[in-house]
């Protein structure tokens, strides 16, 4: 595939940008640029799969249809004749970060937080315990998990950690092929979740329900499935009045839990699958005799920072999938300086070394919603272009065309993807926005088309 014939021209004032990353944070980077040069900036945002918009695509719920509608924002920036996407080009093999600022005045990490974080616990590595980043990616169909092939056979699932993500995979468990409608769930996903056996989803919390990390509108959808009965253990629920010193939104969530925690017995009983929030509740380790067959878990109380304190009760949910869903961790690139404990780049403000600087959980590990990353994309451009004035001549795009043909790269451009996109949206299912390639060949075949 060939460069896009964008403008490439080498003039003074001209500033060359290249993002590693095209998701959120770096299409807000990218706008951000835009606004802040307009015609005297060329920024190129790289990725290594052919399609744009990392968590956008694999990471956002496939049941969330108006959260994915972002990537209209995005396509638009996209769209900028100073702005290129160059995909399906690996920084770190195809071209290293030392080249990138050879060629760019400003090199700008937005490449996420895509590793599961570890949860530390024996019995990790069994058959059918999977991280969130893997799980995830499997139902949206990225190509690093499409053949993950989860063994749904069992009848409890236990889902570790009490964020969004895990109310995400909770859900996904439980849905009928009916709710999936206008859904993008993979084809694959969607015929393993139809013959799914799970009748019970544990969702296991380490604290209690004032410290839980899922927002009020996820939280509500479990009030609404089909298949699905949120159950909370009236017990585990602090004094009513002890709700008032919550921020607004945390308040309405804990709502939730306490009409959760009212759902009369008889109505409980007429959905299948049961999902139980299990709070007070530390994972210990993970059992099984090389595939998972439960869970031990240490009752917790919370000490005076608010933190779980184990109580040295213990007990084991018997369960034949477990999905953690605890966080996550940028990939470190060797001569990067990294915070392992934090999982992201060590910097200050988004900048890390001159010439190099980070955006979204790159920089400020997982957490906050989509639109968080505008204000980060917004900031780092700030901090470049208090550090690099005009430019300084350096090649930007055309030494970087170069470098590629000498490589043979094989660069997806936009207008690439937009022959994925088609193909795409041509083979969905009725009802469906679009079925997507989960095979970086196909999607290549796909963009090669005439
Ligand atoms: P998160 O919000 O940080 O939640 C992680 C959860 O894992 C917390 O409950 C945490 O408990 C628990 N945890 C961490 N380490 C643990 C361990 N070793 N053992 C047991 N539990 C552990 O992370 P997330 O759910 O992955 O979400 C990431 C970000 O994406 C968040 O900002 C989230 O809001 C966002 N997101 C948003 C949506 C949406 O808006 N629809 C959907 C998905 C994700 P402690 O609090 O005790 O540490």
């Amino acid at each position: 595939m060939r460069p896009t014939g964008k403008t490439g021209k080498r003039h003074k004032s001209m500033r060359h940008i290249a993002i590693i990353g095209s998701g959120p944070a770096g299409y807000y980077t990218a706008e951000a640029a835009q606004k802040q040069w307009g015609e005297d900036v060329r920024v190129d945002i790289f990725d290594l799969l052919p399609v744009p918009y990392g968590l956008i695509r694999t990471g956002v719920a496939p049941d969330h249809q108006s959260i994915k509608g972002v990537s209209r924002r995005y396509e638009s920036t996209a769209q900028l004749d100073n702005v290129r996407f160059v995909g399906n080009v690996t920084v770190g093999e195809d071209i290293t970060i030392a080249e990138l600022q050879g060629l760019y005045d400003a090199v700008v990490l937005a490449t996420g937080a895509p590793n599961d974080k570890p949860a530390g616990i024996p019995g990790e590595g069994l058959e059918n315990v999977f991280g969130s980043a893997a799980f995830v990616g499997w139902y949206n169909g990225h190509p690093q998990f499409a053949k993950l092939n989860p063994d749904l056979t069992g009848r409890t699932a236990v889902v570790i950690g009490n964020g969004n993500v895990a109310l995400d995979v909770a859900r996904i468990l439980t849905k009928t092929a009916a709710e999936f409608t206008g859904s993008d769930i993979v084809a694959h996903a969607l015929h393993a979740l139809q013959k799914s056996h799970i009748e019970r989803v544990v969702i296991l919390g380490r604290r209690g329900p004032h410290q839980i990390a899922m927002t009020p509108k996820e939280l509500g959808e479990l009030a609404h499935l089909t298949r699905g009965c949120p159950r909370v253990d009236p017990a585990d629920l602090p004094d009513v009045e002890e709700d008032l010193f919550l921020e607004p939104g945390q308040r309405k969530s804990v709502e939730h839990l306490r009409s959760f925690a009212a759902i009369p017995e008889e109505f409980r009983c007429d959905k299948p699958v049961e999902i139980d929030f299990d709070f007070f509740a530390s994972p210990k380790a993970i059992v099984g005799d090389g595939r998972v067959s439960g869970i031990e878990i240490e009752r917790t109380v919370l000490d005076e920072n608010g933190r779980a304190s184990g109580t040295g009760e213990s007990y084991t949910i018997d369960c034949e999938l477990v999905v953690t869903c605890i966080g996550y961790k940028t990939s470190p690139i060797p001569g990067v300086p990294f915070e392992e404990n934090a999982g992201r780049f060590a910097n200050d403000e988004g900048r890390i070394l001159p010439g190099l600087y980070c955006v979204g959980w790159a920089r400020r590990g997982p957490s906050g919603t989509i639109g968080t990353n505008r204000p980060d994309g917004f900031g780092v451009i700030e901090k470049i272009a208090e550090d690099i004035g005009v430019g300084s001549g350096k090649a930007g795009r055309p030494g970087f065309d170069r470098l590629a043909e000498e490589r043979k790269l094989d660069v997806v451009t936009f207008r690439d993807w937009k022959k994925i996109e088609e193909a795409e949206e041509a083979r969905a299912r009725e009802g469906a926005p679009r079925e997507k390639f989960t095979d970086v060949d196909e999607m290549i075949k796909a963009a090669s088309k005439p």
